[in-house]
């Protein structure tokens, strides 16, 4: 599983947090099911922007990324992300891969020598023809293009459109959701022009093998950390023990590259596809989407001391179906911390641990096997299941509150507070405890920290990490005569 390494221009914002935080919850919910994966991230660190940016702030390009690059990892760390891997694109194994794969593609035949002119956004670090400006503007970033003329080698990209055609043509499903990859097959029908891949105006990059005068420009270079994170161009490595990747998690402004230029260079080097692509939309703050050069950035960082570590997150994964664009206003954050965390998961945890407390002495009861909350619970697991595997987590959360909702509907009906101590009370809370254990599983991946408090509150033993599924989401699995315990509130109201 892989993010898009984060251009190291900037330092992280919500854009880089949104997705990094789908690919960690990705990660951990096929941990869940006992896949073995490897989740990798970087950053992206050749490159005229990174020069410009060097020369401003008076420093070496090298010195300049190694003051940056940091940032993001120590990002990723408080924001609980649980990467195997963050790979920088100055390390040697990167340089080794890229020009690996660059001597395949030329060996091929695939890249050429050409004069190529054109209308080009430094931002984007992309050409773009007249007809792809808006009002003559980047129709990403709205700036001015430049016009550059220049001798670059060129990958021959117009000569892929049928295998790249074919290939999705056989793999259907291969990028998620279906409206962005249909984006992308758009992309392919309307023509693929070739691009340059060298630049000799600047140095800060990899050199080609064949003629050092030329650094690989931007894509050669980038894309294929997804490659040297596996060994690949290391002769003491196989490349093939983590490639294909399963899943590169991209945003839907850099599809083309991820899901035409990416498999075509593959396919001329002789590399397996990736088996899929998950696009998502952006983040947006106030319609634009967030950037340096938009200027209107939030440090997600931030607002980790307002909702807490778990409240973002969890924030991130619901509030926007993954492909579609979301709107990031900080109302938008406290309403839903407060209805899906403040009044529904977190109220449901201090109830039962309060009428436990008061109608059980403290201990929890078994469920009820024959609990008309069983139903409801098989019917979450298996929706969350279903949603996850088509990455989907806001729907997959949806499902898993299903069983939140139920349950407090279930303690409505009942009102075990009201009755005295005895088998009919206990089963009633027997059965909400069993509920949470099987919330605690699968709201796992979205809020670590919080499932494994609710674990532990109601006397379940060990990490809820640990669990695997299905079989630990069977109904009838709580460890009555558990201690379970009251503690603080988990997300306390936010006055808003
Ligand atoms: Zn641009």
């Amino acid at each position: 599983m892989t993010t898009p390494i984060y251009y190291v221009n900037a330092e992280p914002h919500l854009g880089h947090a949104y997705t990094t935080i789908i690919g960690d919850a990705f990660t951990r919910w096929h941990r869940l099911l006992g896949d073995d994966v490897k989740f990798r991230t970087g950053t992206d660190e050749h490159g005229l922007k990174i020069q410009q940016a060097a020369d401003a702030a008076g420093m070496s390009p090298q010195e300049f990324t190694d003051s940056i690059a940091p940032k993001f990892s120590h990002a990723w760390d408080r924001l609980n992300i649980a990467y195997d891997d963050f790979i920088r694109t100055t390390e040697p194994r990167h340089v080794a891969a890229v020009q690996e794969l660059l001597q395949r593609c030329y060996d091929a035949g695939d890249i050429e020598l050409d004069v190529f002119e054109g209308k080009y956004c430094v931002a984007c670090e992309e050409y773009y023809s007249d007809d792809e400006l808006v009002d003559g503007l980047c129709p990403i970033h709205r700036r001015p293009v430049e016009y550059f003329e220049e001798e670059n080698y060129f990958f021959r990209l117009s000569r892929f459109q049928d295998r790249l055609l074919d290939w999705y043509a056989k793999h259907p499903t291969a990028m998620k959701p279906e409206h962005r990859g249909n984006e992308a097959l758009g992309l392919i029908r309307g023509g693929l022009r070739d691009f340059s891949i060298s630049r000799t105006s600047i140095d800060w990059g990899v050199p080609l093998p064949w003629d050092p005068t030329h650094v690989a420009y931007v894509w050669f270079d980038a894309l294929t950390n997804y490659l040297a994170a596996t060994g690949f161009g290391d002769p003491d490595r196989d490349y093939t023990e983590w490639w294909p990747a399963d899943y590169h998690l991209i945003g839907k402004d850099i599809l083309r590259q991820h899901c035409v230029y990416w498999p075509a260079m593959l396919m001329s080097a002789g590399v397996d596809l990736p088996k899929g692509w998950a696009i998502g939309g952006w983040l947006l703050s106030g319609g634009e989407k967030m950037s340096k050069t938009s200027g209107n950035t939030v440090k997600p960082l931030d607002l980790i001391e307002d909702v807490g570590l778990d409240g973002f997150r969890y924030y991130v994964l619901a509030d926007t179906p993954y492909g579609a664009d979301g709107d990031f206003t900080y109302e938008g954050l406290v309403g839903r911390y407060n209805a899906d965390l403040a009044n529904n998961l977190g109220n449901l945890v201090a109830r039962v641990a309060t009428v436990v407390d008061r109608k059980c002495g403290g201990v929890g009861p078994a469920p009820d096997p024959a609990s008309t909350l069983a139903a409801a619970a098989a019917t979450a697991v298996a929706d969350t299941t279903t949603h996850w595997d088509n990455v989907q987590p806001s729907r997959a959360l949806e499902a898993t509150w299903q069983l939140i909702r139920a349950t407090n509907a279930h303690l409505e009906q009942n009102e075990p507070w009201k009755a005295e101590p005895g088998p009919a009370v206990d089963a009633v809370l027997g059965d909400a405890l069993e509920a949470l254990r099987i919330i605690a599983i699968l709201a796992s991946p979205a809020i670590p920290d919080t499932a494994q408090q609710v674990w532990e509150r109601i006397g379940m033993p060990g990490a809820v990490a640990d669990q695997r599924l299905p079989a630990a989401t069977t109904w009838g699995q709580y460890a009555s005569g558990a201690p379970v315990v009251k503690g603080a509130s988990l997300f306390p109201r936010i006055a808003s």
